[in-house]
């Protein structure tokens, strides 16, 4: 018995149904802790090298962390892992909600989706007994519609979780949607479920999680839940949620405006949090005990239609609002509305939208190809794109496979402002003159993306503990001075270990994030829970070691990885910001170097930003090492 842990690993093979349940094996809890580093671990041992992303040998993996499912605050975290069909490298992502503590109960830590169901399925787990279904008229609906007739026909007692129909057709940043708002948005995990005949997974469990310390883990939950009260974030940040930074983001100018032309926009009074107050919202929605429930659910009233909505949190105000400038927080609530029922990720469905906007505007795309007129701040034209999208149909082929590859075979000079790291689209932070910042996006192990490490404090505005603190201290307003490159990389590979670390153990970041929630409550809760007693110094150790892993796993998926996949966009290294804060400032490709260098000397990673094999044996990752050995041997082989 594994204290945390419910005990078993799950597999289904689809392509014949067989179903295999194994003892969760303690090394790779011991080793990899829970969520990220289960998917990271299971997908560098059984991934088939070279597999075809959307082809039946990809892996779907679901893997919960130790502290997820116990009544300790915002414990319902889940990750999903896969090979990316963004950036054909590793990916991840994660989900908030009720699922991974249900998933828990039923018996389970990990999930592993091998093959291809022959017809369209779900996959329902009720305790021990699991069946593949057929999906029959679930089949083409939208995602949260599909949720909530699964509700009706299994039971409200069930946790669900669907994909729409971008989902079914495998466009490239399709998600996975669970609670009627809550997703695992990025690397186009919900593509992968997609391509694999599942429309949905359902679960209702009714079983224990055993822990070493039960009235210690009730004593610590307490007091855990009575210092994440006491922080003055829990009245100041929780009200607004992740809302909340907007208007200091604009003032900083990191506000992606205009697919990231600029950084700044005089509308944000219009599209933030407390535009989500007046306009939209009706009440809080919270993950699974959570105790500062940052989401908004509301009702949006457009001239296109009144819909229920959760969010829009910062991130979709940035990429559908301020990046496709839409100016109405209910025009931005519709636009995420309608992501979430098609199931495509707001965050790579805004910057597409954008790019497409931008290449009709010059002329690159024209009405023939698009179907009609596109336009920023236009939600007709947003919608119509998204429904293109989710469906494949005329322009919507080409967007569904990302920026990158939609740029890639536009031409004409469109790559250059296909915002992107490795396929995959940038998030709601614009830092031509954040080197810190930049370097996260630059590096991050998915691609570009804001979770992996969140440095803008430290680029802008000094040292403030919390993003609690940053929004209260004030700052930014004025022109910024221009940022040196130097010195940046050392607390990017800091944030790259902590922000993750979260993702292992099932928990959720925000209140070490935003509120300052302190690391010893985590030790603390960990050693009750588990029996385990680790500082956080060794719980980041674990954390680094998974981060050299998915870069491994990149390395080997991808032909001719290496620094080239590592750059910014174009745009941010040839055009000035034009206006605001940070007005003239770009920052160079000598810069971005600096930046690589000193990164790739801190992880151990050669010139070309391939972990060495000494580095890897320093983590205890011989396998990886050798294999890395063996991928470029072979590599040689072929060249030569
Ligand atoms: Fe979920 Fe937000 Fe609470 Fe985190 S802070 S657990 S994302 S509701």
């Amino acid at each position: 018995m594994l204290n945390g842990y419910a005990g078993t690993v799950l597999r289904v093979h689809l392509t014949d149904g067989r179903v295999e349940k194994a003892p969760l094996p303690s090394t790779l809890a011991e080793d990899f802790i829970g969520g990220r580093g289960f998917v990271a671990k299971t997908l560098f041992d059984e991934l088939p090298p070279g597999a075809d992303p959307l082809g039946p040998e990809n892996l779907f993996v679901m893997a919960s962390g130790p502290l997820s499912g116990h009544f300790l605050p915002a414990s319902g975290k889940t990750h999903f892992g896969c090979k990316s069909p963004a950036s054909g490298g590793y990916g991840d992502s994660n989900m908030g909600g009720h699922f991974g503590p249900a998933f828990k109960y039923a018996g389970y830590d990990m999930l592993v989706l091998a093959g291809r169901a022959p017809a369209p399925s779900l996959l329902v787990i009720d305790d021990d007994r699991v069946e593949i279904r057929p999906a029959g008229g679930y089949w083409g609906m939208g995602s949260l519609s599909a949720e909530a007739r699964l509700k009706e026909d299994l039971g409200e007692d069930y946790q669900i979780l669907t994909i729409g129909p971008a989902g079914e057709n495998g466009v490239v940043f399709a998600c996975i949607t669970h609670d009627f708002g809550r997703q695992a948005g990025r690397v186009g995990i919900g593509a992968v479920l997609g391509s694999k005949n599942v429309k949905a997974i359902a679960v209702r469990g009714t079983g224990d999680i055993p822990v070493k310390d039960a009235s210690g883990v009730y004593e610590e939950g307490k007091r855990a839940y009575q210092a994440v009260r006491a922080k003055p974030g829990f009245t100041g940040w929780t009200p607004e949620g992740t809302a909340g930074i907007t208007d200091w983001i604009n003032r900083v100018g990191a506000f992606p405006t205009r697919n990231f032309s600029t950084s700044y926009w005089d509308r944000h009074p219009d599209i933030n949090g407390q535009a989500i107050l007046r306009e939209l919202k009706i009440t809080d929605k919270g993950c699974y005990c959570c105790p500062t429930p940052c989401g908004k659910y509301g009702k949006a009233r457009t001239g296109l239609g009144d819909v229920y909505v959760e969010g829009p949190e910062f991130e979709t105000i940035a990429l559908l609002g301020s990046n496709c400038m839409l100016g109405d927080i209910a025009e931005v609530g519709y636009a995420n509305y309608v992501c979430d029922e098609l199931g495509v990720d707001t965050i790579s469905a805004g910057v597409v939208c954008s790019w497409a906007i931008e290449c009709f505007e010059k002329g690159i795309l024209d009405r023939a190809v698009v179907g009609r007129d596109v336009k920023f701040g236009d939600l007709a034209s947003v919608v119509y794109l998204l429904e293109q999208i989710a469906r494949r149909a005329g322009i919507g082929d080409l967007l569904a496979q990302g920026v990158r590859a939609a740029a890639r075979k536009t031409g004409r000079g469109s790559e250059s402002f296909a915002i992107q790291v490795k396929g995959l689209e940038w998030s709601g932070y614009e830092c031509r003159n954040a080197p810190g910042m930049m370097l996260a996006y630059m590096t991050s192990d998915i691609g570009a993306h804001h979770a992996r490490a969140w440095v803008l404090g430290h680029d802008l505005a000094g040292t403030a503990a919390n993003v609690h603190d940053l929004i209260a201290s004030g700052g930014g307003g004025e022109k910024m001075p221009k940022s040196t490159p130097h010195g940046r990389a050392r607390y990017v590979v800091d944030s790259q270990h902590t922000r993750p670390l979260f993702d292992l153990l099932g928990i959720c970041r925000l209140q070490y994030m935003e509120l300052g929630f302190e690391p010893e409550h985590y030790e603390r809760l960990f050693e009750k829970v588990t029996g385990r007693r680790m500082s956080w110094r060794e719980l980041l150790a674990v954390s680094e070691k998974v981060w050299q892993l998915t870069r491994s796993i990149s390395a080997r998926e991808i032909p001719g990885f290496g620094r080239a996949f590592d750059y910014p966009p174009e745009r941010f290294m040839t055009e000035p910001v034009p206006d605001g804060p940070n007005e003239g400032h770009c920052i160079t490709r000598e810069e971005v170097d600096i930046l690589l260098d000193e990164y790739y000397a801190l992880r151990g990673w050669d010139a070309n930003g391939i972990p060495t094999a000494e580095t890897l044996r320093r983590f205890g990752l011989a396998d990886a090492a050798d294999t890395m050995a063996d991928w470029a041997c072979r590599r040689s082989v072929r060249q030569s």
